[in-house]
């Protein structure tokens, strides 16, 4: 059994935060750390362990009490997804998906009525939330969403298909984009809030995965599926805009998830090197291992601030779509960097499916794909800093 961090940062965290963190992290060690290996080989979702996130109201930290949620802010959810990160990316994935993808939109964009309607639910667990925004021939050009949407009477009725769908099967509720106004462009794209139980709305399975195999997707087809006026989010015409500002804040939950899994990936690590013996010491003696060792801390350390921020400056209400990005991007790369160390400071056991290493390096390459590749984020970086250049001149 490999060792945990330690949880304090030394990251100006207040006494609350301290608390919440430490709550998860030892929530993870003990429920999620032991099944890990298992809901990966099986490709199990682990419903008992999110039953109990739940429980412990880990999906509500960002929302307002009056909704069921415990209002502690973007940091204090952010450093939840990375303490179960640390030993699971899946049920990491799980959270994030749940929270930031499929239940934020609808509480920052639904108005009361959908809001009451769906939030506290999807905070109380009774069902999980999706987000649908890509397609088969849509993913990072988003704006090429070929689902069509028509209003007739007080219906829209909606056509196509969306894949990879993070927590499908499980959810209760969809969050979808598809086209209003073919003519308008990225304009004529709105969002909607697709009820499980829609008429025309059935599920596919998905494909099976390279890693994060302990969490659920699934692709959404809607065949004439008939979705009530009023489920429209936002007005028309907005939903890509609706869309792309939640991946804004998503993004600092993926960054999150790419810390904890680097962090994890460096703590085994840390330990193994300290107990495997070779050349009449343990693998920890050898200067070239040390070395790796210590790029791999320095990586982690690195990103963390980034993602600390990233939180910070959306908690604080200011624009976050470059400290999303930036952490994202980092992060993710970093996880692929840390992991990939992990794997050869294991050596051949790093290979094998005995310890956690090759798990967390193939969970880790969904964060330089899920919300945006690696590529988008330096698309979305270079626009707003050459905005910023252009705004000043
Ligand atoms: C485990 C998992 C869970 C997911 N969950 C969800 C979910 O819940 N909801 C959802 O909507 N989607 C989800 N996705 C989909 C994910 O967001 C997309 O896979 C991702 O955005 C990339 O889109 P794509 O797969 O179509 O790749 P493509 O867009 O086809 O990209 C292929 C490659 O080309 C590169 N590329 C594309 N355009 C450019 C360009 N202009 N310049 C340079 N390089 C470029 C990309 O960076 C990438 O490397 C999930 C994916 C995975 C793997």
């Amino acid at each position: 059994m490999y060792q945990l961090p330690d949880i304090k940062t030394g990251l100006d965290l207040t006494e609350d935060q301290e608390v919440i963190r430490s709550m998860v992290a030892d929530f993870a060690k003990t429920e999620l750390a032991p099944q890990a290996h298992d809901i990966d080989e099986h490709h199990r979702f682990p419903k008992d362990s999110w039953d109990k996130i739940v429980e412990l109201g880990i999906p509500g930290i960002l929302f307002p009490e009056e909704l069921g949620g415990s209002n502690m802010g973007t940091l204090t959810y952010a450093m939840a997804v990375e303490e179960i990160a640390k030993v699971c990316g899946s049920t990491g994935l799980t959270l994030a998906a749940h929270v930031s993808l499929g239940t934020y939109p609808i509480y920052a964009w639904g108005g009361e009525k959908l809001t009451q309607q769906y939030v506290p639910a999807l905070i109380a667990g009774e069902f999980m939330g999706a987000y649908g925004l890509t397609e088969p021939g849509a993913g990072s050009d988003s704006g090429g969403t070929r689902t069509t949407a028509v209003l007739d009477g007080d219906e829209y009725i909606l056509n196509g298909r969306k894949c990879f769908i993070t927590n499908a099967n499980h959810a209760g509720v969809f969050i979808c984009t598809a086209v209003t106004d073919r003519s308008a462009g990225t304009k004529g794209i709105s969002a909607f809030v697709v009820p499980r139980d829609t008429p025309g709305f059935s599920l596919e399975k998905g494909e099976v995965k390279l890693g994060m195999r302990g969490s659920d997707w699934a692709s959404l087809v809607f065949e004439d599926a008939r979705i009530p006026r009023d489920h429209l989010l936002g007005p028309e015409g907005e939903g890509f805009t609706t869309f792309m500002k939640t991946l804004d804040g998503g993004r600092i939950s993926i960054a999150a998830l790419s810390l904890g899994i680097a962090e994890g990936a460096y703590e085994c690590a840390r330990q193994y090197v300290t107990e495997r013996e070779a050349f009449g010491g343990t693998l920890a003696d050898q200067q070239a291992v040390q070395f790796k060792l210590a790029d791999m801390h320095m990586q982690c350390e690195a990103a963390k601030p980034l993602v600390y921020h990233a939180a910070r400056t959306k908690d604080a209400g200011k624009p976050y779509t470059l400290e999303g990005s930036l952490a994202k991007l980092y992060a993710s790369e970093a996880a692929m960097k840390v992991t990939y160390d992990a794997i050869q400071l294991y050596g051949g056991f790093g290979y094998s499916r005995e310890y956690p290493v090759e798990r967390m390096w193939r969970d880790a390459k969904l964060c330089v794909i899920g919300e945006g590749t690696s590529e988008v984020q330096r698309m979305v970086i270079a626009r707003q800093i050459l905005r910023a250049v252009k705004a000043s001149t």
